[in-house]
C-alpha cells in the first residue's frame, strides 16, 4: 500500500471516475507512483507473445483473433515453429515468453504438460502462460480441479499466469460480450489458487466496450480484495477494447448494442459516453489508468499499454500512475487482429522512457531489475 495509507472506497472511486478533474486525478496517481517507486526507474521486459493456436470455441464478440477450425486462417503452431520463435527471443535478449491461445477443443492436458516440459528441456526461459479461461478449459476437459490443473502445469514448467480473459469482472457485462467465457468468480478462483501455490500472476482490465462506470469499480474492487488476501498480483494492466473486426462493433453499427447506455450521461461528459463503439480516447485511457493507480493501493506496478495506445501516450501515462512499459513484444497477434499494430524496437522504448526523464531498466516477470539501460 502507498505510504499515505489512504484507501479510497468504492463510492469515492466512482466519484473520481465520473467527476474528477483529469489533471488532478493524474497528479494524485503520480504522487502514489512516486511514493512506491521513488528511484525514478521505469521498467520493461523483453519477451514475445506466442499464440499457439487461434482456434477457439468461445467466440467472444469483442475478439478479432479467434477462428473456427475449418477457417483457412486457423492454425496450431508446430513445435518446430514454436521453438524457433523462442530461440529468436533469447537471441534478442528476451527472458520470457507469454504463451496463450484459443480454447482448442482437441487439445487436452497432456498437450500442455508435454509442451511445457519440452520448452523447459530445451530453453532457459520464463514461461508466463495460459490465462484463466484456458486453465479452466483444460481443467474441465480433464475432469480435474483448478488447483490440480495448475499444480500439474507448474510442475511441467509453467512459471506464472497472465491476467488475460478478465475483460470486465462484472458478470452482467460478461454475459453480454462473452457469454461462453468463464465468469468473474472462476477467473478470481484461478488467480487465488495460483497465488496459493506460490505462483505470481498479473491482472488486466479491458474497458471501453459496453460497461458502465460501476462495472469498472466492481472490477478494481475484486482485484484489490483478492490482492489483500494473497498478495500474488505483480502488476495491473488496463487496456482499451479495440472494436475493429469484432462482432461487438458490428452489432453496435446495427444499433443492436449501445455503449454507456445510462442516459444520465451526455457526450459532453469527460468520459465521452457515446452510442457507438469507438476506441477509447486518450482522455478515457489516462483517467482509468490514473484511477487504477489510486484504487489499487496494494498492487506495486501499473503498466502503460503502448501496444494499444502508442508510444506517445504511453509516455504521458508515466505521469498518470504507470511505472512500467510492459513488454517489448517481439510478436503480438491478438491486438493486431483488431487492426492495431504499433511496431517498436527496444531502442524506441528506451528513447521513449528517457525522453520523459525516467531511467529505463530491463526487468524480469517478478519486477527484479536485470539491467539498467540508462547509458547513451
Ligand atoms: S478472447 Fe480468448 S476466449 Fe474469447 S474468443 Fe478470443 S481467444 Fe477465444
Amino acid at each position: 500500500m502507498a505510504k499515505n495509507k489512504i484507501r479510497i472506497t468504492k463510492k469515492e472511486g466512482l466519484t473520481l471516475l465520473k467527476d474528477a478533474d483529469l489533471l488532478g486525478l493524474g497528479m494524485m496517481a503520480d504522487k502514489i507512483r512516486c511514493q512506491l517507486h521513488p528511484e525514478g526507474v521505469v521498467t520493461f521486459v523483453i519477451d514475445r507473445n506466442i499464440n499457439y493456436t487461434n482456434i477457439c470455441i468461445n467466440r467472444c464478440s469483442f475478439c478479432a483473433f479467434w477462428r473456427d477450425k475449418k477457417d483457412p486462417e486457423a492454425y496450431i503452431l508446430s513445435k518446430k515453429k514454436l521453438f524457433s520463435k523462442i530461440k529468436e527471443t533469447i537471441e534478442l535478449g528476451g527472458t520470457q515468453i507469454l504463451i496463450q491461445g484459443g480454447l482448442h477443443p482437441e487439445l487436452g492436458i497432456n498437450y500442455y504438460v508435454e509442451l511445457l516440459k519440452s520448452i523447459k528441456e530445451n530453453f532457459n526461459i520464463h514461461i508466463h502462460g495460459f490465462s484463466p479461461p484456458e486453465i479452466c478449459y483444460i481443467a474441465d476437459k480433464a475432469g480435474f480441479s483448478i488447483k490440480k490443473t495448475i499444480k500439474l502445469l507448474k510442475e511441467a514448467g509453467l512459471d506464472s499466469i497472465p491476467g488475460g480473459g478478465a475483460e470486465i469482472l462484472s458478470d452482467r457485462i460478461r454475459k453480454k460480450i462473452s457469454p461462453k467465457k468463464i465468469g468473474k468468480e472462476r477467473w478470481l478462483k484461478v488467480m487465488e489458487e495460483a497465488h496459493n501455490l506460490g505462483m505470481k500472476t498479473t491482472a488486466t482490465m479491458m474497458f471501453g466496450s459496453i460497461e458502465e462506470p460501476e462495472d469498472i469499480i466492481e472490477h478494481l474492487d475484486a482485484i484489490r480484495r483478492l490482492q489483500d488476501k494473497t498478495h500474488g498480483f505483480t502488476a495491473f494492466i488496463p487496456w482499451n477494447f479495440q472494436p475493429k473486426n469484432t462482432e461487438l462493433a458490428r452489432k453496435a453499427e446495427d444499433k443492436k448494442i449501445r455503449r454507456w447506455e445510462d442516459k444520465e450521461f451526455s457526450t459532453s461528459h469527460p468520459l465521452n459516453f457515446s452510442s457507438s463503439l469507438h476506441p477509447a480516447t486518450a482522455v478515457e485511457y489516462l483517467r482509468i489508468l490514473a484511477l487504477s493507480r489510486v484504487y489499487l493501493d496494494n498492487i506495486p506496478n501499473i503498466q502503460a499499454s503502448w501496444v494499444t495506445q502508442g508510444l506517445k501516450l504511453a509516455q504521458v501515462a508515466l505521469r498518470f500512475g504507470a511505472n512500467d512499459f510492459g513488454s517489448t513484444m517481439l510478436e503480438e497477434n491478438v491486438v493486431a487482429a483488431a487492426g492495431i499494430k504499433y511496431m517498436v524496437s527496444t531502442n524506441d522504448i528506451l528513447i521513449a522512457i528517457k525522453g520523459t526523464g525516467f531511467k529505463p531498466a530491463q526487468r524480469d516477470m517478478y519486477y527484479n531489475v536485470i539491467k539498467h539501460k540508462n547509458k547513451k
